[in-house]
């Protein structure tokens, strides 16, 4: 083992855990030991130290107990400048900062200054973990980059950025370099930061790097299943499966060394665009620990490797950089050249299945002219006009791939999309035009991207895009009259009429006894998988994890039991349950895994259900905030009396049958009431349930189960006239 680290790393940890014992004397003073702290809206407390050490931070005399934790984790402070022969130290020191930072922070929420502010984040909620931290599971984002410091220029910060985004990395920023963060070099150059764009400015100051430790160590807890207090799994889940690394630019001071050796316990290393002096390997890194003096335009392509990243670069062939990074970008009014669609201007996109000998692969035509021959401004006609063909590809599939433009285009950079079918609303920027992006493009991303994602199901792709306003509107007749037909087909498809229903065992990465059955009238949890999707699925992937469920006999009307959706829950959840109901929430319910849209649960004093979604953040009438409820649903259990369920499974007529159906719905968020109204109200009119939306109590109106009561009485809700649900 070669000369391993220097002191800095102990002073900075010295230099934290006292302005910890600062801060936290402060807080005691004005507000008494007994003061609650916490992060917003997470159930994991203060999550390095409660993953750590089990410890529970809520209140500031927890805090002194965490700083206890930190001050015994200090090693002696060194005398001199001097290579320590023992990595551990370091490591140590680290984690001591780590604890330290987490009390900082805190105390900052309860006496400020506060963390949230401007452009800046503070803690990310279990909300944001749970959508953003499934990405790093299934791998649709391969990790995270937290940049500390700020790059010598804003110039060289938006290019560092960009090449980030490009490689689907999420970038957590915290930390300055004289006063001058990285975040705010961004913003200053009009880029765009937030979750949706995975520039994700956690906060100015060095202690801020805690948000994207925290972060990691929430993914192993709840998605790798790891207990708190086994911090050793918690950092090995890290090193193994979160792919992250430190970029420090600028002058890297003892306390940001300090972070770093905490940041190498996790398996993540530093690369640094200055002279730090260097840790080699030992084994606790993939690679080196600490990589100096790297060159801005190398800089990304070096973390990369050394962290040991397979980034799949994105394969489509256009001049605008791609990846799902550039898909939550919004473009301004002034920033966009042009704007399809629109109300009063036709356009739309089709997906239609033709001949294999009907089509050619490959033929992108635009038919009428380009965007080089168009005004800038809104009001532009366009017919995005998509021809497949394939030995397995099917008609009904049509819809599936159509939905998926959404993302394909979205991804481009300087692409906004907007809506489907024919009533569509995109934006192309000033920028990606200036860059040379044109219509055509559109049918090259088209093209490649269904040939990556659905080569199993399909040969050949043609894409036409019609330009002129009187030709798309010619073509929209043909168009309207498909979605007609599709719309009375999907209609027509019912539990009743199909044989079989699809699995999706996706979630058992994390869930391992969690399955999804799906059926027409019931969507995957998640909400993203129809039983339409189920079934391309399968056919794109036979040995995938949407596999064909034979219903079998039926066993139980009501609920909803058939022996093969049983037999087949038992196999895949590994003999941990045998039975499902399809249509209940009290006897048996589905399983739910940790991505439910939304989660119902009985309030018993009502004989009716609320429902929450993941938006909501405040409290429940059930007396539960959703995080807590996600916790107690959650990890692939079956718990009756809670379900979590997808959006689109509250306006089906099988939404919780077993149990008395739609009309058991007495207390939901008043922005989901909004959302989804219209298709309550039109399943409420099916069952014959009159003004029913306006019977269901909200936020505004309830919060607890004795307020909810009062006023169903108020309404006359019909739950009232209802048998007991048990
Ligand atoms: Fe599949 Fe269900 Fe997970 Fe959605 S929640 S990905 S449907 S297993
Ligand atoms: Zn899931």
């Amino acid at each position: 083992m070669s000369r391993i680290i220097c002191s800095a790393a102990i002073r900075g940890a010295y230099s934290i855990v006292k302005q910890a014992e600062e801060k936290l004397n402060e807080a005691i003073e004005s507000k008494g030991k007994d003061a609650k702290v916490e992060f917003p809206n997470t159930g994991y407390c203060l999550p390095i130290i409660y993953a750590a050490t089990a410890l529970k931070v809520k209140t500031l005399s927890d805090c002194e107990e965490a700083l206890g934790h930190a001050r015994a984790l200090l090693p002696p402070m060194p005398e001199e400048e001097v290579w320590l022969p023992y990595l551990g130290w370091a490591l140590d020191a680290g984690i001591a900062t780590l604890f330290a930072e987490e009390v900082i922070e805190a105390c900052k929420y309860l006496i400020g200054p506060n963390p949230v502010e401007g452009i800046w984040l503070g803690a990310a909620s279990d909300v944001i973990l749970r959508e953003r931290g499934i990405e790093f599971v299934d791998g649709t984002a391969p990790g995270f980059a937290a940049v500390v410091g700020a790059a010598p220029t804003n110039e060289i910060a938006v290019k560092i950025a960009r090449e980030l985004q490009e490689k689907n990395l999420y970038v957590f920023i915290s930390g300055n370099t004289n006063g001058k963060s990285f975040a705010e070099q961004l913003d200053e150059e009009g880029v765009q930061l937030g979750w949706e764009t995975r520039l994700v400015p956690f906060g100015k100051s060095i202690t801020a790097t805690i948000y994207s430790l925290g972060f990691a160590n929430k993914a192993a807890l709840s998605f790798g299943g790891v207990a708190p207090a086994d911090f050793r799994r918690n950092l090995i889940y890290n090193k193994n499966r979160i792919f992250a690394f430190v970029m420090a630019l600028g002058e890297v001071d003892d306390e940001k060394y300090a972070n770093a050796a905490g940041a190498i316990n996790y398996g993540f290393p530093t690369i640094a665009d200055t002279n730090i002096p260097s840790v080699l390997p030992t084994g606790v890194c993939t690679y080196e620990h600490v990589v100096p003096n790297i060159l801005h335009d190398k800089i990304v392509e070096k973390c990369i490797e050394v962290r040991g990243l397979k980034v799949a670069a994105a394969k489509v062939d256009i001049p605008v950089s791609y990846g799902p990074a550039f898909e939550g970008e919004r473009i301004r009014k002034e920033d966009m050249q042009i704007e399809i669609g629109g109300p009063g201007t036709p356009a739309f996109e089709y997906v239609v299945m033709r001949d294999n000998s009907e089509i050619e692969d490959g033929k992108v035509e635009v038919v009428g002219p380009d965007m080089d021959e168009m005004e800038p401004g809104p009001g532009k006609s366009l017919g995005i006009y998509v021809e497949v063909s394939g030995r397995k590809m099917q008609s009904e599939f049509e819809p599936i791939f159509e939905r998926r433009t959404h993302h394909f285009l979205g991804e481009a950079q300087g692409f906004f999309h907007m809506g489907q079918r024919d009533i569509i609303r995109h934006r192309i920027s000033k920028d990606a035009f200036n860059k040379g992006f044109r219509l055509l493009h559109i049918g090259k991303i088209i093209h490649s991207k269904y040939h990556e994602e659905y080569g199993a199901l399909l040969d050949k792709v043609q894409v036409t895009l019609y330009t002129r306003k009187e030709e798309v509107e010619k073509k929209l007749d043909e168009v309207k009259a498909a979605f007609t037909e599709r719309d009375e087909r999907a209609l027509g498809m019912t539990d009743a009429s199909v044989n079989q229903f699809y699995s999706c065992t996706l979630c058992q990465s994390f869930a391992p006894s969690h399955v999804c059955i799906i059926s027409p009238e019931r969507s995957g949890l998640c909400g993203a998988v129809s039983w339409l999707d189920g079934k391309a699925g399968f056919e794109i992937t036979p040995t995938g994890p949407n596999q064909p469920i034979e219903k079998g006999k039926l066993l139980d009307e009501k609920l909803g039991l058939w022996e093969g959706t049983n037999r087949f829950l038992y196999q895949a959840s590994n003999r941990e349950f045998e039975q499902v109901s399809m249509y209940s929430m009290v006897t048996n319910p589905m399983t739910s895994c940790g991505c439910f849209e939304c989660i119902s649960a009985m309030l018993p004093m009502t004989n009716g259900i609320m429902t929450v979604d993941r938006d909501y953040t405040g409290m429940t009438p059930c007396g539960m905030k959703f995080s807590t409820l996600a916790g107690t649903v959650g990890g692939g259990i079956q718990t009756p009396g809670f379900v979590g369920h997808s959006k689109f499974y509250m306006g089906s007529s099988k939404f919780i049958s077993g149990d008395g159906g739609l009309a058991r719905l007495v207390w939901m968020p008043k922005q989901l009431k909004e959302e989804i109204g219209e298709a309550l109200a039109e399943a409420a009119g099916k069952a014959g349930l009159e003004d029913f939306v306006n019977k269901i109590a909200d936020e505004t109106i309830a919060v607890t189960e004795e307020e909810v009561f009062e006023h169903l009485q108020k309404v006359n809700h019909p739950v009232l006239a209802m048998e007991p649900m048990f």
